[in-house]
């Protein structure tokens, strides 16, 4: 067996164990791959083990990789990175969701440039659930208004919030911060009808390799893991 299939297996068996000790389905959580500066080969690997979802954070590097992998037709890319308004047309042209978003106008380029060929581009509305500074999201007071530009943009279709928690390893906080995501989500499915009737509000991004247990427990539908699958980075572009 190969590194990159125990560690898979070894992850998917985890995420299957937190499912069963939080008394949800296992098909309700999400793994996402996080294959950033790794190479096409592994993400292909992977790809051939049963995974489809895979996160990028940088663009040079994910839009190298693309071409290589262009007959894995279901394949699913996530961009999970801080994005500069003059890169959005990639994102736009490249990925299917979208999870860090956090500004105006990086919603309406996204909007103005998702080719007419290809589905709704899915957002995720990045968090700065721990309210620190200098951390990227958007604040939990500001989340709504965001919600509504996205909601009224045709070419974005809205699916949930994303954050990246404080970096603590003190669980009662953090399982604070994942409680507080899980509770602006719900706040937001309640007012759906009446704000957000386009949103699609199914998806709960939270929960990386050393806290995915607590994250899952806490509502996660979907955790963001690259080293316990692909190995340490050794660079970083
Ligand atoms: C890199 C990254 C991950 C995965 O981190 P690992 O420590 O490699 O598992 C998850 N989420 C985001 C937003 C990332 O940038």
């Amino acid at each position: 067996m190969s590194t990159i299939e125990e560690n898979y297996i070894r992850i998917d068996q985890r995420i299957s164990n937190a499912c069963h000790n939080s008394g949800v389905e296992r098909a309700h959580v999400r793994l996402l791959a996080v294959s950033k500066t790794k190479p096409a080969s592994m993400v292909r690997e992977c790809y051939n083990l049963g995974q489809r979802s895979f996160g990028e954070n940088y663009l040079q590097d994910a839009l190298g990789k693309m071409p290589e992998l262009a007959d894995l037709t279901d394949i699913e890319w996530h961009f999970i990175g801080p994005l500069q308004s003059n890169k959005t047309r990639s994102v736009a042209e490249h990925f299917h969701w979208m999870e860090t978003l956090e500004r105006d106008r990086i919603a309406t380029r996204l909007n103005d440039q998702r080719p007419a060929s290809m589905p709704a581009l899915n957002v995720l509305i990045q968090v700065n659930i721990s309210e620190e500074e200098q951390k990227s999201g958007v604040m939990p007071a500001d989340v709504a208004a965001l919600a509504q530009l996205v909601n009224n943009l045709p070419r974005l279709c809205l699916r949930g919030l994303m954050c990246i928690p404080e970096d603590t390893d003190n669980q009662e906080r953090l399982r604070d911060q994942f409680r507080r995501m899980q509770l602006l989500l719900e706040e937001m499915q309640q007012r759906q009808p009446l704000d957000y009737p386009n949103a699609r509000l199914d998806t709960l991004s939270m929960g990386m390799s050393g806290d995915l247990e607590l994250a899952i427990a806490e509502g996660s539908t979907q955790v963001r893991i690259g080293t316990d699958i692909f190995g340490a980075r050794d660079y970083h572009p």
